[in-house]
């Protein structure tokens, strides 16, 4: 059953290029360059979530197909055309692809839109930003560089040691990556990984492949050696095939911290360099000397754009006693606000959530929230429409340790918390087994700075929701991950250092 096509005719006109792309019956692997089809006997449907329609059918990877795209993505790193080509040239093979991802932006961004349920705005916005993410690394693959250093061995009279460090790509990446910005995410790994002279097997989520898919045939158009870029679609268990294969000589994962610490055993097997970026719960501490209005609104966003499905969402709000009734109250109004709608419809501020699956799993917190005692003071239900829809939602508590204020909920669901003074919101900001982001809002700069200090995650954003950008290193502490991507940090993860000395 192909429905959503025909519905998106009816209710949203589409770029003839998305129109095209999903017309497809079921979609192929993209390895060497190649479009592959397997005989593979397991396929998933793809649903839009925002009306409930089948959008697509992608293939299973079984564990031979995952081999074949090891076998191309490893091939492809050892005959050197990739890791050899020169620096300037890779550059620009990675503005030849932000170029074309720049003339592609609204097909990608509507097929995003269509398989998400993210706004139509908020795709584009995504696909733009990995543009740059690209072009930011573009400029890294003529920059790295080794060191040298002395060294205090002592050699023969008359000679001497010339030592240095010399960083090489680390080889054949595997790329698992979760659905709630399925671009985004890819390109945080996948841009730092080439500029670096890597190559790459990419697994998007089983949830999310389609524009990952579209994505794949622009390597090819902008020049890319066959076996560079492989993209396979599957599940978990195609996912483990891939992160528990020796031939892989990285693994970089962003999803869940229970999938997190599965791949990281499996990693451990092969003892395979891995860098995790995992689940958070970040708070945002809302000071009583802050610009009230802005926080209100600041935290808002942090917590439900995206239908909260955003790994950084300010989940749990810190807010002084003092000033605690009316931003809370502010808070509710902007969630109240929000319009609730099809990705596609310019009047909305929310879409759906990704699947109902997932729907169910935030509305089970809803419900469990409301069992252990927290008072639900906002939203809670789903609209009585098509679609995988919730209102935004917030709850209030004075027990730091209730299960909605600790566990990870992935949705637009807001915990507020009254707080005495710094040192009591630091105290349970800090008391969480996560460490993703964080944000303080005040005027006082020493408090702020005090607090930058003090917080045990990631990112700290004063005054703004967090945000990212290509230069800022974005990773967790704690259950929230190891290791950084984005800026330098995010490129030197995939060079592996040698120490050289020559005696003379
Ligand atoms: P998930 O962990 O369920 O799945 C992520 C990916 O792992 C998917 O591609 C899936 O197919 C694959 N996978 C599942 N089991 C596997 C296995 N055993 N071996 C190998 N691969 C396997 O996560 P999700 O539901 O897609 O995404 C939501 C989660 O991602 C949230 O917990 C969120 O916090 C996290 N996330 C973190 C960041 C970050 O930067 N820290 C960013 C975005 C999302």
């Amino acid at each position: 059953m192909r429905i959503s096509y025909i519905y998106k005719m009816e209710n949203f006109k589409i770029s003839n290029a998305a129109e095209a792309f999903l017309k497809k019956e079921q979609h192929d692997f993209f390895i060497n360059n190649k479009w592959v089809r397997t005989d593979s006997p397991k396929t998933i449907d793809i649903v839009n979530p925002a009306n409930d329609s089948i959008v697509g059918k992608i293939s299973v990877a079984t564990a031979e197909d995952v081999k074949n795209a090891i076998t191309s993505g490893k091939r492809a790193f050892q005959n050197k055309v990739w890791r050899d080509m020169s620096p300037i040239k890779r550059e620009q093979l990675l503005h030849n692809l932000a170029d074309l991802m720049q003339d592609h932006l609204i097909p990608m961004a509507e097929i995003l839109t269509i398989e998400n349920g993210k706004l139509l705005s908020h795709a584009k916005s995504e696909i733009q930003g990995a543009i740059n993410t690209f072009r930011y690394y573009a400029g890294w693959a003529t920059k790295i560089e080794g060191q040298t250093i002395d060294l205090s061995l002592r050699q023969k009279p008359g000679f001497k040691n010339f030592a240095f460090i010399k960083k090489e790509p680390i080889g054949l990446v595997a790329v698992i990556v979760p659905w709630n910005f399925p671009i985004s995410i890819a390109t945080w790994k996948l841009a730092p990984l080439l500029a670096a002279g890597c190559t790459a097997v990419l697994k998007p989520s089983e949830v999310t492949p389609l524009s990952t898919l579209y994505l794949a045939q622009l390597f090819e158009l902008a020049g890319f050696p066959p076996g560079v870029v492989n993209v396979i679609t599957g599940d978990g268990e195609s996912g483990a095939a891939l992160t528990s294969n020796p031939q892989v000589d990285k693994i970089t994962f962003t999803g869940s911290t229970q999938v997190g610490k599965i791949i990281g055993q499996a990693a451990m097997q092969n003892l395979t360099p891995i860098s995790l970026e995992l689940g958070g719960k970040s708070p945002a501490i809302v000071f009583d000397d802050a610009d009230l209005t802005a926080a209100a609104k600041g935290v808002a966003l942090g917590i439900f754009r995206n239908g909260g499905q955003v790994c950084v969402a300010g989940s749990r709000v810190y807010i002084q006693k003092k000033v605690y009734d009316n931003v809370l109250a502010d808070i509710i109004s902007e969630g109240k606000k929000m319009n609730m709608s099809d990705g596609f419809d310019e009047k909305a501020d929310l879409g759906p959530l990704v699947s109902k699956k997932h729907l169910e799993s935030v509305s089970a917190y809803i419900a469990k929230g409301q069992e252990g005692g927290a008072q639900l003071v906002s939203g809670g239900s789903s609209p009585n429409r098509q679609g995988c829809f919730l209102e935004p939602t917030v709850f209030s508590t004075t027990d730091n340790n209730h299960l909605i204020v600790q566990e990870e909920v992935f949705g637009p669901v807001l915990v507020a918390i009254p707080f005495d003074n710094k040192e009591d919101a630091l105290r349970m900001a800090n008391d969480s087994r996560y460490g993703l982001a964080s944000s303080v809002w005040t005027k006082d700069i020493s408090k702020a700075l005090q607090c930058v200090d003090a917080l045990d995650a990631g990112w700290v954003f004063v005054n703004s929701p967090s945000r990212s950008d290509p230069n800022l290193p974005l990773g967790g502490n704690k259950n929230s991950g190891i290791g950084r991507e984005l800026g330098k940090e995010g490129l030197y993860t995939y060079l592996k250092t040698k120490g050289v000395n020559i005696v003379y």
